[in-house]
This record gives structure tokens, sequence and C-alpha cells, in this order.
């Protein structure tokens, strides 16, 4: 038997599940899926998750079984690519035959010091179970700073806003609107949208040193309760540590066939893949659909594509809260309460067809 490894049970590593298992898989491999955590969550959720207006078993789906897929529960540490070697945390390393990365992204701090240690984050399902205690334990009347406004920044700042009325929240941006991705129209909807509920919005901010609970914009201290950042993703540590092509934002380079150009055993899914597109877990998805493919050709010892159609990317969807949200749909930008049913049906949609 051959053995892929998956390393994390994200959105890029749950579609390659979801694309084997059922009937695709050869009879002469198996799989083992690693991750730290022992279900697939919804990262997409975690803004509501962390402001305390979904339940934590609202975002998790139960990974797939089959009798060929074996779930491996724990931390991976490092991968030794010369000798085939994925090194967990306690536990004995795992060999592979192929490899798919899909380890997502963590937080990125732009040498902003004190930024790491003192700020609460949304990236991770551990790390936004703690900043859900903190934001829903404050005191009413306390100041929260969130870091960073665009989709994540913006999402938890409305939906914190729902969740704790009573909490003074400032959202700080380095542009000149919010959401600076998006057309003005639509930066002006959220902003106002803002503005109505007393959230309060600082522009043009740079943010050059955090301590407990102080925030410095432009050299000014600032007293908040709790930080939050929002201001930026990387690729997750041991990819970072990975000793490989990586492109600016510290991506890992590619083939069209998403393995590394030095080495067609390994892949790279998702937010740790250099791509021409701003990570999303659409994008994850349909990264995973090609990977499929290239996979499924190796295995029968025929070439794979030589090149794939761009992968399809509906559009972005944001909320406001529970009522409102916004988005962009065929380059076209919606606001008011059809993006936010439209949200509310793709997540429907996604429990049901992996729940
Ligand atoms: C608040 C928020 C809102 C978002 N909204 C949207 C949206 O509306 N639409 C959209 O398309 N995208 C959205 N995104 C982005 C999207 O969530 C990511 O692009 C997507 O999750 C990337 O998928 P992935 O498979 O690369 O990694 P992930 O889905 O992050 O999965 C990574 C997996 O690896 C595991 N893992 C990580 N490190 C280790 C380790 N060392 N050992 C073992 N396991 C490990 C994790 O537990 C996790 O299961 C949002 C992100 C956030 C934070």
């Amino acid at each position: 038997m051959k053995n892929l490894v998956i390393l994390g049970g994200g959105y890029g590593g749950m579609r390659l599940l979801q694309r084997l298992l059922p009937n695709q898989l050869p009879e002469d491999i198996e799989i083992t899926l690693i991750d730290r955590v022992p279900y697939h969550c919804l990262k997409t959720e975690y803004y509501a998750l962390a402001a305390g207006t979904i339940a934590d078993q609202h975002i998790r789906v139960p990974f797939p079984e089959h009798p060929r897929l074996t779930i491996k529960y724990g931390d991976v540490t490092s991968i030794d690519i010369e000798n085939n070697l994925v090194h967990l945390n306690n536990q004995d390393p795992i060999t592979y035959d192929d490899l798919v990365i899909g380890l997502g992204c963590e937080d990125k701090y732009h040498n902003v010091p004190g930024a790491k240690e003192n700020t609460y984050s949304i990236q991770s399902i551990n790390n936004s179970r703690l900043t859900y205690q903190k934001l829903n334990n404050l005191a009413p009347g306390a100041q929260v700073a969130i870091v960073g406004a665009g989709l994540s920044g913006v999402e938890l700042a409305s939906e914190l806003n729902e969740s704790r009325p009573d909490l003074n929240i400032s959202l700080f941006d380095r542009g000149q609107h919010i959401l600076s991705m998006f057309p003005e129209r639509l930066s002006n909807y959220v902003e106002n949208w803002f503005t109505e509920r007393h959230i309060t919005i600082i522009n043009g901010a740079n943010i050059t040193k955090v301590e407990p609970n102080v925030l410095y914009n432009h050299d000014t201290p600032m007293d908040f309760d709790i930080i939050v950042w929002t201001a930026g993703i990387q690729p997750n540590q041991v990819v970072q540590q990975l000793d490989v092509e990586k492109d600016a934002q510290g991506r890992v380079v590619l083939t069209i066939q998403h393995n590394l150009p030095t080495n067609e055993h390994v892949y790279v899914v998702g937010d740790c893949a250099s791509l021409p597109y701003a990570p999303s877990a659409q994008l994850a998805e349909g990264q995973a659909e090609q990977i499929v493919q290239v996979l499924l050709k190796r295995w029968n010892n025929e070439e794979p594509p030589s090149e794939f159609p761009p992968i399809k990317l509906k559009g972005i969807l944001g909320s406001l809260g529970k009522k409102h949200g916004f988005g962009l749909v065929a380059d076209r930008p919606i606001i008011g309460r059809v993006p936010r049913l439209l949200k509310s049906g793709v997540l429907w949609m996604y429990k049901y067809h992996n729940g």
C-alpha cells in the first residue's frame, strides 16, 4: 500500500477527502490525515465564535470515515522532505509516499513590537475561543480595539456590536477607507453602518507598538481592555520553516500541478500555496479539486494535466451582524440583506454537503 498523507483537515484537506474517498481512491492507496483538532473547523465563522453569537459546535464538521482513512490527532512540528517524514510533537514520525500540505495560515504582525504577545487572535479555533472568553467577560463600557479592517476585522467588529452593544469598539485601519480592496461605494456603506452604531473607525492608522492593554497609533499610546489583531496573515509556521522556494508573501511556489518544482510527491494546498489570487476557502477547495486530478493520473502512471482552467471563484460575501452584509459577486458590489442571506445560504449548503 502507498500512503497519501494530508497535513491539515481544513477547506483544502477536506475537499481532497471528499473527492477521493467515496469512489475514486485506488485499491493500493491509503490516506492518513493529520490535524491538531479532532474535527474540521469552519474557519470562515471564527469571527462569530469570538463575538459570542454562535456556539462552538455550530462550526464543527466531523471528518469522514473510511476503512482506508486513518485520522491522526497531533501537532505537526516539521517536514523532512529528503526522507519523506512528517514529525509530530511527542509522537513517532509518519512516513509518506505522497504528501499534501494544507496547514493554513496564522497572523502576521509586520514586525510591530509587542503585537504578537499583547493581542488576541481569530486565526485558529483555539485562539478564537480565548478571544471569545476575554471579549464576553469584559465589563460594560469596556474599550475594544480591533486592528485591521479587512474582511475578518469588519465581520468581528459588526458581530461583536450585536453581541455586546455595551462595549466601545474602535477599528484601526491603514487605508483611507475600510475594506480598501472593495469598491468605494461598498466601503462607504460599511463605514456608515459602523458610524450609525457608534463604532469608531480610525483610518490612516499606523500601529507602531503594542504593550499590555496599550496600542500605539503613530507612536501615540491609547488604552484598551482588549486588542484583537486582524491585520494580516502568513503561511503556517511549519511552512515558514520549509527550505523551499517561496513568493513575497512566504507562500510556497508550485508547478502547474501544485507540487514542489523539486519533488512531484509533495503538494501544497490552500493558504500556504502561491497562487495568483488572495487566499480564501473557495480557492483552497478549487485547488484541491485540481490536485485530486493530478494524484489520480500519477497513481495510474499517466501524465497529469499540463494545464488547468483558472480556478472559478464565485465572489466574496461579508456579514454586518445577522441582518446586513456586503459582497462582490461577478465583480459587482452588493449591499444590504441579500448578501447576508446569501452568506447564510452558503454556510448552510457547506454544512449540508459536509456534515
Ligand atoms: C474570520 C475569517 C473569515 C473568513 N471568511 C472567509 C470567507 O467568507 N470566504 C472565504 O473563501 N474565505 C474566508 N476566510 C479565509 C479562509 O478561512 C481560509 O482561506 C481557508 O480556511 C484556508 O483553507 P486551508 O485549507 O488552507 O486551511 P485551514 O482551513 O485554515 O485549515 C488548516 C488546518 O490545519 C490544521 N493545522 C494547522 N497547523 C497545524 C499543525 N501544526 N499540526 C496539525 N494541524 C495543524 C488546523 O487545525 C486546520 O484544520 C476567512 C478567514 C477568517 C479568519
